[in-house]
């Protein structure tokens, strides 16, 4: 295979099929970072369009159509674990089969120390028989999770899992940084922080994901125990306690103005779970 994109992700990539005995052509816009892969064993590609199996990891699906330019792809099998746009991902599946080939996408879930590591997975999207072709190759990244044929769904999951990721880690800083103002160290604070995110992945009446997810489905929030104008007045004291510590509160300021629409759109004595609602009609 080749590996086109020797970036932070690429570059271990290639090191983790190299590892696992594969036969790992490398390509790169900037040519010298193929070196150190040459040295463990790597051959160079004489363009990025040089093989029967392209995998590639750059900065974005326009470094794809700059690297390949106006090559012919016919059987060829091209696997993106860039990130992008769904629709720029979809766009991309026509661009390769206008020219013969076929695009597997994907979005891979952890960053290079983890590449091939237990836990590592990647969401792939586009024809199935295609990505079982070459399950054996791509399972030395990590797993293989299929999520449809739809080309642009492997970056939707993906995405989705990076917003979760982001939001609650920025939560977090602004936790870190309130409770900073007090002389709380972040590492007294971690232990409620992991008790926390355990609860909310987990079952029962504190598996908040869960339940959030079963409400979402059902199309019901009820909030007679925790209603959202409840909430609505406690992320209003957040917003609060964050300005009296002087720390950013932007964040969560726009959090509160969502729950605020939702409460005014009517819906204030259902549950937390009711701002979906909200957020599917901006
Ligand atoms: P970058 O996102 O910085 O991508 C670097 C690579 O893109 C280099 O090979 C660079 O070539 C190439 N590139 C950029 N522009 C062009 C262009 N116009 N034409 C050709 N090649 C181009 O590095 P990463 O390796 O960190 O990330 C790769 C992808 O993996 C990204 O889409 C990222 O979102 C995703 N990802 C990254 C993770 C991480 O932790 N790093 C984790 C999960 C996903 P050159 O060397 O010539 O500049």
């Amino acid at each position: 295979m080749t590996v086109v994109g020797l970036g932070p992700m690429g570059s271990k990539m290639a090191e983790t099929f190299l590892g696992a005995g594969f036969d790992v052509a490398v390509w790169n816009r900037t040519a010298s970072k193929t070196e150190p892969l040459v040295a463990r064993g790597a051959r160079h590609a004489a363009s990025a369009a040089d093989g029967d199996l392209l995998v590639i990891s750059q900065i974005g699906y326009q470094a794809m159509y700059d690297s390949l330019g106006e090559a012919r792809l016919d059987g060829k099998v091209l696997v993106n674990l860039s990130s992008g746009t769904p629709e720029e991902l979809r766009a991309a599946a026509r661009w390769v089969a206008g020219r013969g080939g076929t695009l597997i996408t994907a979005g891979i879930m952890v960053p290079p120390p983890g590449i091939g590591q237990p836990g590592a997975y990647s969401f792939y999207s586009g024809p199935k028989d295609v990505l079982d072709r070459h399950a054996a190759t791509l399972e030395s990244l990590g797993g293989i999770t299929y999520v449809g044929a739809d080309e642009g769904l492997a970056m939707m999951y993906y995405q989705s899992l990076l917003l979760i990721f982001w939001s609650s880690l920025t939560s977090q800083m602004h936790a870190m940084a309130m409770l900073r103002t007090a002389g709380v160290s972040p590492l007294e604070f971690l232990p409620f922080v992991r008790e926390t995110f355990t609860q909310l992945g987990g079952d029962g009446v504190m598996g908040f994901a869960t339940i959030l997810a079963e409400e979402f489905a059902a199309g019901t929030y009820p909030g007679e125990l925790n209603s959202l104008d409840m909430q609505l007045a406690g992320i209003g004291h957040v917003v609060h306690a964050l300005r009296e510590a002087g720390v950013e509160s932007t964040v969560p300021d726009a959090l509160r103005r969502l729950f605020e629409r939702a409460a005014a759109e009517g819906r204030g004595h259902e549950g937390l779970g009711t701002v979906i609602e909200s957020i599917r009609k901006p």
